[in-house]
């Protein structure tokens, strides 16, 4: 078989399994087996395969075919220009986050100290560090295994990955030191709505990193509250939330202490990140 023969089964695949981005999974699935681009195919479309990869490439068809996100079988997506490794026991970094970490970025200054709670593949700390000068941070997370991919995520893609360290914890728990910055893209999810969610999400990705609990804020109640022994007089706390969470966490900040909160929205002109001081009555 050539490129274009075995693109066109692996799509036709796809779509058969009504995968919504059949051509597309199709082609980035083959130019990670084959390790080529885009423009190489199409300009050698003709050009043979080699039997390990006709091999390689169907059975990757076959996984995605049964939904599993086509980023665990790459093993890799970009956030924030940095190519992330992922596997199935961290969420897959979101487009979503990156306002946040552009909010982020926007108040942390040289020197300073940031504290991701809940860091997953590590993508939120590893980018502000990656952005920002002589800053440290902590990511923390109750998940070993997640912690796993965020140290090597961490030690191939900072400049200076001493900047970053990791830390098994229960929310705050085992977090040490005040932070001038707190951020958090906590599992905010209500529980009855993730049976609604795509099967890549809902069956593939880690459900602790997808439940809120009933309401969805459990997480955001509890951050508001524990952050304080770990957040500076004057720090900022951050989160990612859902679209239609903005009232609730910021009214949830604001009972707190913390001042000035505010909403802003993603590029779809949905609310997606709340952020506010912590203040010094707090
Ligand atoms: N902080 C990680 C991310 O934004 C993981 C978030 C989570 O597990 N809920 O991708």
């Amino acid at each position: 078989m050539n490129y274009k023969e075995l693109y066109e089964q692996g799509k036709n695949t796809l779509a058969d399994a009504r995968i919504e981005e059949a051509a597309l999974d199709a082609r980035l699935l083959l130019e990670a087996v084959c390790g080529t681009d885009r423009n190489t195919l199409l300009v050698h479309a003709d050009r043979p395969v080699s039997a390990e990869e006709e091999k390689a490439y169907l059975e990757r068809i076959a996984r995605r075919a049964e939904r599993i996100p086509l980023q665990y079988i790459t093993g890799v997506q970009d956030f924030m220009g940095l190519e992330f490794t992922v596997n199935e026991s961290v969420l897959i970094p979101r487009q979503d986050t990156e306002i946040l970490v552009e909010e982020v970025l926007g108040n942390l200054h040289d020197g300073m100290t940031v504290c991701d709670m809940c860091t997953g593949s590590g993508c939120i700390l590893i980018s502000l560090l990656q952005y920002s000068n002589d800053c440290e941070g902590t990511g923390a997370d109750l998940s070993e295994k997640a912690l796993a991919v965020a140290r090597s995520n961490a030690g191939r893609l900072l400049r200076n990955p001493g900047a970053a360290q990791f830390v098994h914890s229960d929310l705050f728990e085992s977090v040490d030191g005040r932070f001038d910055i707190v951020v958090s893209n906590p599992p905010y999810i209500a529980t009855k709505e993730i049976e609604t969610l795509m099967p890549e999400v809902r069956d593939h990705e880690p459900r602790m990193a997808l439940d809120g609990t009933e309401d969805g804020l459990f997480f955001y109640r509890r951050i508001v509250n524990d952050c304080k022994r770990n957040l500076k007089k004057g720090g900022m706390l951050f989160f990612e939330i859902g679209y239609d969470q903005g009232e609730a966490v910021k009214t949830l900040m604001e009972q707190a202490g913390f001042l000035a909160v505010e909403v802003k929205k993603d590029y779809g002109g949905l609310d997606r990140v709340v952020f506010g001081t912590l203040g010094f009555e707090a």
